[in-house]
Parts: structure tokens; C-alpha cells; sequence
């Protein structure tokens, strides 16, 4: 099973992600991480992000290409975060095609801009395992703990700020979402609901996905 998780900044993308790994193995391609983690920042990619910025496209297909094919990925990935152009969507199908995989579902989480702006400010992520918290909608059970791994050690994203943010808003509406009605028009597109509680959108996500209900999921494609 290969899934796109769909949807602008803030919307759970990254935290169901983590769950459908959990819960089906799949891999996780969170192109976020990827430019976040240490070995790949460079000072162009750096600049973009912290702008709120796309990065290039040419940088990002890069890195996806390099982590598609590695091992962990031919039991099935979730793509959290990519593609995020029209020319990134192009070069997915390429890569797809090179690996003879296809798509199973995109599933769009859909929030409300507004919100979106509150979710994002309030986030929090533990420094050693990357668990994502929110002041308000995901607590922590033990304050000051990481629910997942007990670390004690927490940071925010420089690029949360509310003015970043507006930013990476604008750039998922003018570039992103645009991209919806290609991946309809594929038959595999399901929109859910992102508004509700992180496990209602667990539960929907996982009907989608036990459904079997496109013609790819079926396969281990
Ligand atoms: P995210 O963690 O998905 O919100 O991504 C954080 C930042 O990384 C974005 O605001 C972009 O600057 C950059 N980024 C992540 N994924 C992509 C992508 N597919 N294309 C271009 N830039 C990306």
C-alpha cells in the first residue's frame, strides 16, 4: 500500500503518518524531516524554509528519489509532505513507474485556515524521538515527558511562527492544492474531514485504507 497524505501545513499530516506506520509498517517519507535532518540542510533549502518558502523542486524530487528506493520503502510508503508542485507530482509518477508501484490512495485531510494558524502555533516536538505535541489539541500525559520514549528535551519550529506560517498557507493554496483534481481525476483521492479529533481521523483514515476501495489498493503496488 502506497499512500500520499495530502492536506496544508498544520493539518495532522505528520502525526497520522506516524500512525499508519505504526499500525501497517509502512514507511514514512516526511520531506519536511528529510530537509530538516542534519545531513541534508543546506544553506539554499535553509533560506527557503525559513522564509516559509518552497524549496526547489530539483532538491526535494532528489531526496525523495534517493529514499523511494531504498529497502524499507518496497513494503509500501506514505508520502507525508510531497509532492507539493505540479512539477513534483510529475516526477513522482516517473519514479513510481521506475520502481513499478502505484499510488493506493491521497488521502486530502481538509482544515480550516483559520485553525490551521492555532494548531501550528502551538506545537511542540521532542528532541529525541520526534513525537508532535500541541499545547492544547495533544498534551503531554506526564508533563514535561515525552509520552513515546520518556525524553524530556522539547523544541519548536522556527518556521511556526504566526507570519511563516500565513506564508506556507498561501504557497500550499497557490501551488499545492491545485494538484487535487489531477489525483481525482486518477480515481484515487479521498477527502476526509481534518477538523475532527486526531483519533477520528485515525479511524477514517483506516476505513479508507482496509477498504480496498480503488482499483490499486489491492495490490502490493
Ligand atoms: P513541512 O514539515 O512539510 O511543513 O515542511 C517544512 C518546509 O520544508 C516547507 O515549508 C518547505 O519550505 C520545505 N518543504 C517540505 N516539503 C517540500 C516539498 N515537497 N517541496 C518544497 N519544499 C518542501
Amino acid at each position: 500500500m502506497n499512500l500520499i497524505l495530502f492536506g496544508p501545513p498544520g493539518a495532522g499530516k505528520g502525526t497520522q503518518a506516524e500512525r499508519l506506520h505504526d499500525a501497517y509498517g509502512l514507511a514514512k517519507l516526511s520531506s519536511g524531516d528529510m530537509l530538516r535532518s542534519p545531513g541534508t540542510l543546506n544553506n539554499l533549502a535553509r533560506t527557503y524554509m525559513q522564509r516559509g518558502d518552497l524549496v526547489p523542486d530539483d532538491l526535494i524530487i532528489a531526496i525523495i528519489r534517493g529514499r523511494l528506493n531504498q529497502k524499507d520503502c518496497a513494503r509500501g510508503f506514505i508520502l507525508d509532505g510531497f509532492p507539493r508542485t505540479a512539477p513534483q507530482a510529475e516526477a513522482l509518477d516517473g519514479m513510481l513507474k521506475e520502481i513499478r508501484k502505484s499510488l493506493s490512495y491521497v488521502i486530502e485531510l481538509k482544515v480550516d485556515d483559520r485553525q490551521l494558524i492555532e494548531r501550528i502555533a502551538g506545537r511542540f516536538t521532542c528532541a529525541k524521538c520526534g513525537a508532535v505535541y500541541h499545547d492544547s489539541f495533544h498534551k503531554l500525559k506526564t508533563e514535561g515527558a515525552c509520552d513515546a520514549c520518556g525524553g524530556t528535551q522539547f523544541s519548536r519550529r522556527e518556521d511556526d511562527k504566526v507570519e511563516t506560517v500565513a506564508r506556507r498557507l498561501e504557497s500550499y493554496h497557490r501551488q499545492t492544492a491545485p494538484l487535487l483534481p489531477y489525483y481525482k481525476g486518477k480515481g484515487v483521492l479521498q477527502t476526509i474531514d481534518g477538523m475532527a479529533s486526531i483519533e477520528e481521523v485515525t479511524a477514517k483514515i483506516n476505513a479508507i485504507v482496509s477498504s480496498g476501495s480503488n482499483k490499486n489498493a489491492a495490490k502490493n503496488s
